[in-house]
């Protein structure tokens, strides 16, 4: 429990999706999802019909523009990818068909079209693509307000905190332009659309915050979104103490902005290395504000998302995100399963213990090629500056595999005289818990070891990462957790294998410590999170982060350690 929920107030509590405070009036909404039901057009309504489609969709792409001139690249690049899918050749052709040939009304149409592509997603493995269901589900929705001529839009009052069970983009950035300071939602990931929207126009948000919209009332609320907690009509003392807290929040990121230069080194000297996360193109201008010389996780799912798996396209999207980069690059093979990429595949009964990452690119070899080779020819333009990182290994001999398949496509890639990189670092993501226990074997086919602990956290701790019921469970600094990256951190010293982490541990205070305290020096995060990291790093001595790693590999559950952080950071 956070310090916060033990205070005798009215709380709402949920996963912290960015950080901040924010002190004003609570609106609430609590509306539900629109739901169209099924309506027969005569054949002579055909063409209208067609025609409020047509209509309906240039108005909504001209919304969806009209955002972009308040959104950065990265928020715009997510705008861009639903007005693609707007202007999807297949959402066209099957909604065409349902109106002609089926004679449904276009509301409908659109309705059935994005709920059978969204059916579609849900049987998907990746962590990925079920959270974009929501932005889905919102974009779906907005389509059908626009074709009914339905503003449902909503104004709100400058420094609104606003309690709601999902916003979609749109309505987000139009409700940050009218001041919006808070946001509050029941549904979404941390990495749902709103939630990266949210994080861009710097809006403290949670997320999955159970029966929010029952329980919160129009007043006036304190938004913690660090502790992930909305305080209802809070005390004149509590509001006090998160005025103050709110006025040194402020003056921390001015100060944090600074340290962005200094050189990496904890106190002792010994040198440390912050890398970003990176998932979109538009994402790459962030290196240089945060200083980031290396991408340590290129998550490359994107492409498939929006349909760009040629060779060439995939090409260019790397040599671009290289060209942006001044170090080294993590590319991350294809991390998706389920039924994405072959339709006809059955609905797997749990699609996380299924046929996703390494497993599914073993089998769809010419999508695993495809990607490799794009891969191995930008190494070879780009020597030492390409390391490849492959998802979801649970087993030694799909490394093995593998390699093998690398190695042919070198051995081609040479007898073509296209340029390789020889030594091209090829890695493991560490995220299973055998891949962990068994990394003494793994390191000796790799070159590197990323522990993804947002993986490793969900197959530990046996909780679905995106469960918003057991979400207490999910539990990162878990006491199992550190024991797990322990011993892959001894199997890496033991086959002098680098080590690095790129779940959302490493870029949280607590977890980088640890890890630091645990040996790690390789920390890759969102691009935000480094200027608070590095200035706790860089305010400690080794032996007092390797006395925190032994107390937390010491204690039995999850309390005990944020409370032995707690204690650390005071002394
Ligand atoms: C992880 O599992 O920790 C990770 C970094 O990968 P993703 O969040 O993309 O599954
Ligand atoms: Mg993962």
């Amino acid at each position: 429990m956070s310090k916060v929920e033990s205070v005798d107030h009215k709380v709402i509590s949920g996963i912290s999706a960015n950080s901040g405070i924010a002190i004003g009036n609570i609106v609430c909404i609590n509306s539900n999802r629109r739901k169209v039901l099924p309506k027969s057009i005569s054949e002579t309504e055909v063409d209208n019909h067609l025609k409020i489609f047509k209509d309906g969709r240039t108005a909504l792409l001209d919304e969806l523009s009209g955002m972009l001139d308040y959104l950065d690249e990265q928020s715009g690049s997510i705008i861009d990818t639903q007005k693609q899918i707007v202007l999807d050749s297949e959402v066209e052709k099957r909604v065409e068909s349902l109106i002609k040939e089926e004679l449904l009304s276009s509301d409908f149409a659109v309705y059935k079209t994005f709920c059978d592509f969204i059916e579609r997603l849900k049987e998907s493995g990746s962590e990925l693509f079920r959270q974009r269901i929501v932005d889905l589900e919102n974009l779906r929705d907005r389509f059908i307000d626009v074709i009914c001529d339905d503003d449902k839009s909503f104004s709100i009052k400058k420094g609104t905190i606003l309690v709601t069970k999902e916003l979609s983009p749109t309505e987000l950035v139009s409700l940050h332009a009218e001041g919006l300071s808070g946001l509050v939602m029941e549904k979404g990931g941390i990495t749902s659309h709103a939630a990266l929207i949210a994080q861009s126009l710097e809006i403290p948000c949670i997320v999955s915050a159970k029966s929010a919209t029952s329980k919160a009332f129009n007043t006036k609320g304190v938004l913690d979104g660090r502790e992930g907690v909305l305080i209802l009509d809070p005390e004149k003392e509590i509001l006090d103490k998160y005025k103050i807290k709110l006025k040194k929040l402020k003056k921390t990121q001015r100060r944090l902005l600074k340290n962005i230069n200094e050189p990496s080194r904890t106190k002792s000297g010994t040198e440390f290395f912050l890398s970003a996360n990176i998932e979109f193109e538009s994402e790459l201008n962030q290196l240089k504000k945060y200083n980031a010389t290396n991408i340590g996780l290129l998550r490359t799912e994107g492409l498939l998302f929006s349909n760009k798996t040629e060779f060439d396209e995939q090409l260019r999207f790397y040599d671009s995100v290289i060209l942006a980069t001044e170090g080294s690059v993590t590319f991350r093979l294809f991390d998706v399963g389920g039924d994405k990429l072959n339709a006809k595949i059955p609905e797997e009964a749990n699609p996380f213990l299924g046929w996703r990452g390494i497993r599914m690119l073993l089998d769809e070899k010419e999508l695993l090629e495809t990607q490799l080779k794009a891969l191995l020819i930008c190494a070879g333009k780009y020597k030492g500056r390409v390391k490849i990182l492959v998802p979801m290994i649970s087993v030694e001999e799909e490394i093995i595999a593998l390699k093998a398949i690398i190695e042919e496509l070198q051995s081609k890639l040479r007898n073509e005289g296209i340029k390789i990189d020889e030594k091209v670092a090829l890695g493991a993501m560490i995220e299973v818990p055998s891949a962990a226990l068994n990394a003494k074997n793994l390191a000796k086919h790799l070159d590197f070891m990323s522990i993804g602990t947002n993986d490793l956290t969900q197959y530990t701790m046996a909780v679905d990462r995106g469960n918003e019921k057991i979400c207490s469970l999910y539990q990162q600094q878990h006491p199992a957790i550190w024991e797990l990256i322990k011993i892959t951190v001894e199997a890496a010293a033991k086959t002098n294998t680098e080590i690095a982490v790129c779940g959302e541990l490493a870029g949280n205070v607590l977890g980088a410590c640890g890890l630091v305290g645990l040996g790690i020096r390789n920390l890759s995060m969102i691009s935000n999170a480094i200027p608070r990291i590095k200035e706790e790093l860089i305010s400690h001595n080794d032996s007092e982060f390797d006395e925190l790693a032994e107390s937390f590999l010491a204690a039995s559950n999850t309390t005990q350690i944020k409370e032995i952080f707690e204690d650390w950071r005071v002394h």
